[in-house]
This record gives C-alpha cells, sequence and structure tokens, in this order.
C-alpha cells in the first residue's frame, strides 16, 4: 500500500517542518509513504526527511525540458531539490490552470525521462457521476493521461471523485470497488512480472474511514490532502494501510 500526503499550498515552512519531523518519528513498512510537499519546500523537506523512509514529491512538473515558462518548474528541478516522484493530473490543476490529459500524459512522460516515478490523478465530476458517465470518463481519462509507453514500476494512478476532495463526503465502498475494477481492466497488463500500476483512492480519506476504504479489492493506498496536515490522523492512515497488508498476507 503506498499512503501519500499532499499538502497543497497548505502549511506554513514552520508547520510543514513539524509534519516533516512527525513523519520521520514513526515507521509504517511495509506501506510506503509519499509526500507531495509545496515547490518551495522541498529543499528544507528532503533535509528534513533525511534517510526517512518517507519519498519527497513535486506537486506538479513542467512538460518541456527547459525554456521560457515563467514560475513553472521542470521535472530535473525537482530531482535536484530532491524529489523522487511526481503527482500530475490533480483535479484542482485540471481546474485551476485549465490542465488536459494530453498535457498530463505529457508531463508524465517527461516526468518519467528524468527519474521521477508519477502518480496521475483521474476522477469524475459531480454531474458526470449523477448521469451515469463517472466510468467511461475516468476509463478515457486514463487512457488520454497515461504516456504511450512507459517503464513497468514507475506509474501510480489515484482515482479521486471529484466531488469528494475536501469535501467530507467520500466514494461508498461499492463505488470505489467499482471503479477500482474498471480501472484495474483498462491497465496494462505486465510483461515482466511487476505489479500492476496501484490505483490509490482519495477523497476525503481520514482516520475514521480509512480502513473500510483500504479492505476494498484493488484499492492500493490512498491519496490524502486534508487529513495530512494533521500528523496523528495521517499516522493512523498509514496504520491501517500497515494493518490492511498484514492481513491480507
Ligand atoms: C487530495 O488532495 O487529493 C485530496 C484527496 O484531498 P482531501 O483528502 O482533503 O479530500
Amino acid at each position: 500500500m503506498i499512503i501519500a500526503a499532499n499538502w497543497k499550498m497548505n502549511p506554513t515552512l514552520d508547520v510543514a517542518g513539524g509534519l516533516a519531523l512527525a513523519l520521520t518519528a514513526r515507521h509504517f513498512a511495509p506501506v510506503t509513504r509519499l509526500l507531495f510537499a509545496p515547490h518551495p519546500y522541498l529543499v528544507p523537506m528532503s533535509v528534513r526527511l533525511g534517510g526517512s523512509d518517507v519519498r519527497l514529491g513535486g506537486q506538479d512538473c513542467h512538460q518541456d525540458t527547459v525554456g521560457a515558462h515563467t514560475g513553472d518548474v521542470s521535472a530535473a528541478m525537482l530531482r535536484d531539490c530532491g524529489a523522487s516522484v511526481v503527482l500530475l493530473g490533480h483535479s484542482e490543476r485540471r481546474a485551476d490552470h485549465g490542465e488536459s490529459s494530453a498535457l498530463v500524459a505529457a508531463k508524465a512522460a517527461q516526468a518519467l525521462a528524468h527519474d521521477l516515478d508519477v502518480v496521475i490523478c483521474l476522477g469524475e465530476s459531480l454531474d458526470e457521476r449523477r448521469t451515469g458517465r463517472a466510468e467511461q470518463i475516468v476509463i478515457d481519462q486514463l487512457h488520454a493521461s497515461l504516456p504511450k509507453e512507459f517503464p513497468e514500476g514507475r506509474v501510480m494512478i489515484a482515482y479521486e471523485p471529484v466531488w469528494a476532495i475536501g469535501t467530507g463526503e467520500v466514494a461508498s465502498v461499492t463505488d470505489i470497488a467499482a471503479m477500482h475494477a474498471a480501472i484495474t481492466s483498462e491497465l496494462p497488463k505486465s510483461k515482466n512480472g511487476h505489479m500492476p500500476p496501484p490505483i490509490l483512492y482519495g477523497g476525503s480519506v481520514n482516520a475514521e474511514n480509512a480502513a473500510s476504504i483500504f479492505s476494498v479489492d484493488h484499492v492500493g493506498g490512498a491519496l490524502v490532502g486534508g487529513a495530512s496536515l494533521d500528523a496523528a490522523a495521517f499516522d493512523s492512515i498509514c496504520d491501517s494501510a500497515r494493518l490492511q497488508m498484514l492481513k491480507s498476507g
């Protein structure tokens, strides 16, 4: 299981430092923890995380290698700042910056070429769910957001219903199971015996609901926004993931 903290544009440097320190205080192996920190905090967080098992990531990167793109950051810059993974196509970037799935695929190709693993986010709007189009929308996003070719073991998917992000509303376990099964069936089969890309669930995951979400088939972890800003809540989510891994052997 992979549990990813997405701090978004939230913590001050002081708060971020405290949260990073808390991440290093406990271990949840075999759970993998990722931290998507704001770009200006990557270097200080990489110092704080030191030799810990928490992987540091950026919240976006540009699709070009280098160039006149004021305010953007390249995949190589993220690498230089200590990141080994990048979050791409989050619904907030799709909404705030008009990012298309084709752009997400180009960013993913760029990140992979610079040795960053990628988490690609997908998710339907409330209207798309209410009108019965959720599955088709997400599958179309999946195919359009994945680069044409990608190395096995380097890509993760996050299914995040847009209406569940930051709202306190969580998709039902039935809906999560159906969507994760649909995504799994569309992912390329491994040619080299790798595990298929893990599919994280995201959308108001917290200490109370994590265990039931992790018990759903094809849920490979969680992308956590709000609850990742509370060290105790995030630890509890990681603990639920660890227990689920032990239970399922
Ligand atoms: C997210 O940041 O992707 C997210 C799912 O946020 P929250 O957990 O706050 O809903």
